[in-house]
């Protein structure tokens, strides 16, 4: 038993090594990655919910690993946001949309809105605003075009400096956006003060709210908060026709999910475009 111990300490002290160096080596990575240019964004539609009109794309990033191929954000954000190197990713995710929904513009393309994701880490950095609005400037992108999204749970850690940090991009005139609404630890009383346009409904919910009467029920719950507080609404990760359906009835703004359109690279995303834009 005594050798067992033994064993099963190195063991884990091996692994706990392995663990270290893996994490170590990712950090590295990333680091190269972003030197390389390596991040790519991905692009999914946002339609309106009465008629199916694009109303903007939501960039998620994605890392074009050389060995490894599409690497998802969920492999590499989490220790990004640790490491904080997050913050310079994120800064290329503000640069990257910024200059693509300009070149959009510049080929005349229908205009539609661009959102991206922030971190926990980005909405504490004090040079956020100054970076979003030199990213604008230098790609003559009007505020109003750019919606930046944040989780309920982001905003509630350090409340009062993050709704400082949101009023000053707010008066910058970018839109800001709750995600996963619904799965975070919300205050109704804070949400009331956030200086938002829009809440996104959790993708949990709108999965499941054909075959769960809950989850429809905080579907269609939110979707009247969202109304009363006078913010629009967004459904995401809507699958199935049935669900669109429902959602349009609940006066649902926006759709966003694969019954639509997948994330997608520019090619596919301007090909979905002109597809629909074919008469
Ligand atoms: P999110 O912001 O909630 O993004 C929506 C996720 O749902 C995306 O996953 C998207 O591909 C997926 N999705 C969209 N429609 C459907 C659907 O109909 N069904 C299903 N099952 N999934 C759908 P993705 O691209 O893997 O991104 C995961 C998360 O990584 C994002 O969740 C976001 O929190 C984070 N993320 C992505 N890009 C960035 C970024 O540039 N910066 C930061 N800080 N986080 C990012
Ligand atoms: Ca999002
Ligand atoms: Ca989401
Ligand atoms: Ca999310």
């Amino acid at each position: 038993a005594k050798a067992g111990g033994k064993d099963a300490a190195e063991f884990f002290t091996a692994e706990m090594t392995q663990r270290a160096e893996s994490r170590m080596q990712l950090d590295a990575d990333l680091r190269r990655a972003l030197e390389l240019g390596q991040f790519e964004l991905h692009w999914q539609p946002r339609v309106s919910a009465a008629g199916g009109v694009l109303l903007g794309v939501e960039g998620l990033l994605r890392w074009q690993h050389p060995q490894r191929g599409l690497v998802s954000p969920a492999h590499f954000i989490p220790l990004a946001e640790e490491t904080g190197l997050i913050v310079p990713i994120g800064a290329w995710v503000i640069e990257e949309a910024c200059r693509q929904v300009a070149a959009w513009r510049a080929q005349g393309l229908p205009s539609f809105g661009v959102s991206i994701n922030l971190s926990a880490r980005q909405l504490r950095d004090d040079g956020l605003t100054d970076l979003v609005r030199a990213s604008l400037l230098r790609h003559g992108v009007p505020p109003g075009v750019l919606e930046l999204e944040l989780t309920e749970s982001m905003v509630m850690d350090d409340a009062e400096r993050n709704l400082r940090q949101m009023h000053t991009l707010r008066d910058l005139g970018v839109g800001l956006a709750i995600d996963d609404f619904g799965t975070g630890y919300s205050s109704l009383a804070y949400l009331n003060r956030f200086p938002i346009d829009k809440l996104k409904i959790d993708r949990s919910f709108v999965h499941d709210m054909l075959a769960d009467p809950t989850d429809r029920a905080i579907t269609m719950a939110i979707i009247g908060l969202g109304h009363a507080l006078g913010l629009q609404v967004v459904a995401e990760g809507v699958e199935e026709p049935r669900a669109a359906a429902l959602l349009r009835e609940a006066r649902c703004d926006e759709l966003q999910g694969y019954l639509f359109g997948r994330p997608m690279p520019v090619p596919a995303f301007e090909a979905w475009l002109a597809e629909r834009e074919a008469p």
